[in-house]
């Protein structure tokens, strides 16, 4: 796709990382930041809607305390109370500058998992675009309690670091082009940290499962590697979105891209969309429950979208409620979907392996022929 079709684009969500917001010695990377306030600022005068997703709160709070690693979830929830306020700081101060609003939003998964919260927090974003305002998201990692707290162990988290919540963001809002820069060019066919002559990728067209295997993890710093980017970069591209990972050292990258100049790879949408709910089913909730399905329903779910009916299922792991999105696995444990339950956990354990006309009798009601009705399903 050429650069000027793959731009044309109305609301971004810009994500930058934590090693672009600081320079090589740990310290705020004022320079860099100023030029990307400037270059988001003429963004939103030429029309765009711009989200600005980011990071660094915790390297912040570290170089204010002078320390370069955290042994605790505490202290780093402490940096981070210590470094949000700068970083807003700037940002205030800096969109100030070009007469442009800043709104701060800070959030945790249970913002995404609890539906309400899911449609207030949209309506509230979409609320401050409309008064042309920049919203600044970051993780509420003062709150989360995820890494201290060993009753989480057995949960899939929604996000857990910024890429994801980036594109989360991107989702919930229906975003055009998610842009997320960090200290990498973009996308290379091997870790081009061992291997200098690897091959970059300018342009991906669904992120397969042979994609998803390039990714490689964290680097110091922030909590995301690219193997995080390119997860952000299916939920995006699967509901219609664009997707560019590229190097935020460039100077005045932003101008640059919206100047067509070739910069990272561009992630193209596959040509499946998914609706908003099946989006939020897909990525935006917390799983706890589990279901293990037979071969026959693994195939029916996959091959001709049907409900999951209590006949092809195994087994169910872990308690949940009717209503609650859980987790739909093959005999291997190996999760291919996820769905909202007609049924609490009790309920499905007695009914599952029979027929649905058997329901009834053995639980005394019935809401649903299905466990999980097709409308409900989104597979992964
Ligand atoms: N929320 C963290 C911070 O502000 C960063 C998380 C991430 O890098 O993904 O420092």
């Amino acid at each position: 796709m050429d650069r000027k079709e793959f731009l044309n684009v109305k609301r971004i969500v810009v994500k930058l990382g934590t090693n672009i917001l600081r320079n090589e010695h740990g310290e705020v990377a004022l320079p860099r930041i100023y030029s990307f306030i400037e270059d988001i600022s003429s963004l939103v005068k030429a029309g765009k809607e711009v989200i600005l997703v980011t990071s660094g709160a915790v390297g912040f709070g570290k170089k204010k305390l002078n320390i370069t690693s955290t042994d605790s979830p505490a202290l780093k929830q402490a940096c981070a109370a210590i470094g949000q306020g700068k970083l807003m700081s700037i940002y205030e101060d800096g969109f100030d500058t070009y007469n442009i609003i800043t709104g701060q939003i800070l959030l945790t998964e249970d913002d995404f998992s609890q539906r309400k919260k899911y449609l207030t927090l949209r309506a509230t974003l979409n609320r401050l675009l409309e008064l042309k305002a920049v919203p600044i998201i970051n993780q509420n990692d003062t709150v989360t309690v995820i890494e201290s707290d060993d009753t989480f162990n057995d949960v899939q988290v929604c996000f857990q670091d910024n890429d994801k919540l980036s594109a989360l963001i991107a989702s919930e809002l229906d975003a055009d082009l998610l842009i997320i820069l960090s200290d990498v060019p973009g996308l290379y066919k091997e870790n081009p940290k061992l291997n200098p002559n690897a091959e970059f990728i300018k342009e991906v067209t669904g992120v397969t499962p042979e994609i998803l295997a390039m990714g490689t993890d964290a680097s110091e710093g922030g909590r995301g590697g690219m193997r995080t980017k390119l997860e952000a970069a299916k939920l995006v591209t699967r509901y219609g979105g664009k997707v560019l990972i590229a190097n935020g050292k460039i100077p005045f990258v932003l101008s640059e891209i919206f100047n067509y100049k070739e910069i990272g790879t561009m992630f193209i949408p596959t040509v499946e969309y998914l609706s908003e709910k099946k989006r939020w089913i897909g990525y935006a909730t917390n799983i706890i429950g589990k279901l293990i399905v037979n071969d026959g329903a693994k195939e029916a779910i996959l091959k001709k979208e049907s409900s999951l009916l209590p006949i092809g299922v195994v087994s169910i792991l872990n308690d949940f409620k009717r209503g609650e999105v859980v987790s739909i696995r093959d005999t291997n444990d190996v999760e291919f979907a996820r769905g909202i339950v007609n049924y609490n956990s009790e309920d499905c354990k007695r009914i599952i392996g029979n027929h649905s006309k058997e329901i009834l009798n053995v639980l005394g009601f019935k809401n649903y022929d299905a466990i999980i009705t097709r409308d409900n399903i989104t597979i992964l």
